[in-house]
């Protein structure tokens, strides 16, 4: 497991860059929190790190957002809306998790049934009484 604090959403780009400039081909990172709580920061970090220059937002209405300018296709989720697994069919959910491109998923507890093992899972939360601008980001899963 790796655990990291930032104090700054800069700190938070910075730490998810360095993710996406070590994603490989076929990789899924979940990403959870709150509300709030810095995962579509965080996914605009991966993006950069994996040379995407296009603006990320968060995909909340269209589930899924695809960018191929980088190093690898990166298919971003915000899966926060789904409420019946059978959504995600419809979404083409398995062509991206088994594609080769690499998978961000924000709310990915949503559809954890949906989702093979091996996953790396990305935890934030914050920690209001260390400051506002406190989060405390954990990594999980194989090798880690
Ligand atoms: P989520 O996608 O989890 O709902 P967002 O990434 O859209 O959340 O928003 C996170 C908000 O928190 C942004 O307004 C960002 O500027 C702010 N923020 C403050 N401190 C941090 C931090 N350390 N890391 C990430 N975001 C932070
Ligand atoms: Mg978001």
């Amino acid at each position: 497991m790796i655990v990291r604090e930032t104090n700054s959403p800069e700190e938070t780009l910075a730490f998810a860059r360095e993710w996406g400039e070590k994603a490989k081909p076929g990789q899924i990172f979940t990403l959870n929190g709150d509300l709030g709580v810095g995962k579509t920061v965080f996914a605009k970090g991966f993006a950069e790190g994996l040379g995407i220059t296009e603006p990320v937002c968060s995909p909340t209405f269209t589930i899924v957002q695809e960018y191929n300018g980088g190093r690898l296709p990166l298919y971003h989720f915000d899966v926060y809306r789904i409420e019946d697994p059978e959504e995600m069919e419809e979404v083409g959910l398995d062509e991206y998790l088994f594609g080769d491109g690499v998978c961000l998923i924000e709310w990915a507890d949503q559809i954890s049934e949906l989702l093979p093992d091996g996953v790396i899972r990305i935890t934030i939360r914050k920690e209001p009484d260390k400051g506002f601008d406190r989060r405390i980001i954990t990594a999980e899963g194989p090798g880690l």
